[in-house]
């Protein structure tokens, strides 16, 4: 006789005593990654399906508009001035640049254009033109995304006002973990840009970095405090570190592929309507691994050559592998979307 495991309730792994219901213990999250890997993919795929079209992906395409020469000393980053990894600094780029690169990723079918810079804040007088790029690239009818740093309130207004839709500011990691990695800015400056950014109407682009040697309660503590925003972020981008020579995290220790799945599937289940972005460490994973990713719902990805500073799967490896799994970019009617239609039409 074959024995059925009993499925599993999530409210079961959240024992929240005298947490409020919408609250994640860092406990609960803890109990979902131990769960058997198997059980966590299902859940996680359950989740995903409830909100999503599982075979989509979204595409973001991601521009340097000024490479290098930061200032702050975040650990895994080769744009701090502050280490030397051979990376050339570089100004703001010119508008026809940052629009012709724009057109371009909208021509290989990118839905959100995202534009980086390496900056603590943004100064006055770079605001006029990171309006006219916003601008810009809205025209076209791309979704725009920048992360340029930290943000008052008031920078904040004027990009929601220049029509931005997501802002882009990360965690990083656990706060217990966070001045391991970064000394020149806090956790709560990071929360205060967070929070100006969704004062101001834009939509919350935030997660974080696994692989820079912090433990797996760590990993669930930043699982917490992302699952815990309120409302939690729109996309939430989860990074492997890519070490780079020169930075401090330079020979951090891999974490186990299967873990990063399951950091993966637990940002799924935590927060089961924003979009799980499969960021930066890609290029590193074989397509059995990013298969898995998508299994246990992540639904974004970096679409184009590089990413602001490391290299980034070929877009002709991404399409061939959109191909063997089935994926279709969002935008387009997948098969699955299509065999429904056609369904609903045929009764
Ligand atoms: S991650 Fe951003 S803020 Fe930190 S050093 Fe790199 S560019 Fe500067």
């Amino acid at each position: 006789m074959t024995t059925v495991a009993a499925p599993i309730s999530l409210s079961s792994l959240r024992p929240a005593q005298g947490v409020p219901e919408s609250r994640w213990t860092v406990a609960a999250i803890e109990a979902l990654y131990d769960l058997p890997f198997m059980d966590l993919l299902f859940r996680a795929q359950q989740v995903h399906r409830q909100h999503f079209n599982p075979n989509e992906v979204q595409l973001s395409t991601l521009l340097s508009i000024k490479t290098g020469g930061c200032a702050e000393d975040c650990g895994y980053c080769p744009q701090s001035s502050q280490f030397d990894t051979g990376l050339e600094a570089s100004k703001l780029l010119p508008l026809d640049e940052v629009l012709q690169a724009a057109s371009a990723a909208k021509a290989q079918g990118a839905t959100r254009f995202c534009m980086g810079a390496a900056w603590r804040s943004p100064k006055p007088r770079d605001m006029p033109h990171i309006t006219a790029m916003i601008d810009g690239v809205r025209r076209m009818g791309l979704q725009t995304c920048m992360t340029l740093g930290m943000l008052d309130d008031q920078q904040a207004r004027q990009l929601k006002d220049a029509g931005l839709d997501y802002y882009n500011h990360n965690l990083d990691t656990s706060p217990d973990h966070y001045g391991a990695v970064i000394s020149t800015r806090t956790y709560q400056d990071r929360l205060d840009t967070l929070e100006h950014v969704r004062e101001a109407g834009i939509n919350v682009c935030c997660g974080g970095i696994v692989g820079m040697g912090e433990t797996r309660t760590q990993r669930a503590s930043l699982m917490a405090q992302l699952a815990n925003l309120e409302p939690y972020p729109e996309s939430v981008p989860i990074n492997n570190l890519v070490p780079v020579p020169g930075t401090p995290l330079a020979d951090a220790e891999p974490v186990d592929p299967f873990e990063f799945v399951r950091t993966i599937a637990v940002a799924r289940i935590t927060m089961p309507t924003t979009v799980v972005r499969l960021s930066a460490g890609r290029e590193q994973m074989d397509d059995t691994l990013q298969a898995l990713c998508f299994a246990a719902g992540a639904n974004s990805i970096f679409y184009g050559d590089r990413l602001l500073t490391t290299t980034n799967p070929q877009v002709q490896r991404d399409q061939r592998l959109f191909q063997r799994l089935g994926l279709k970019p969002q935008g387009e009617r997948s098969q699955a979307s299509s065999s429904a239609a056609s369904a609903a039409s045929a009764a």
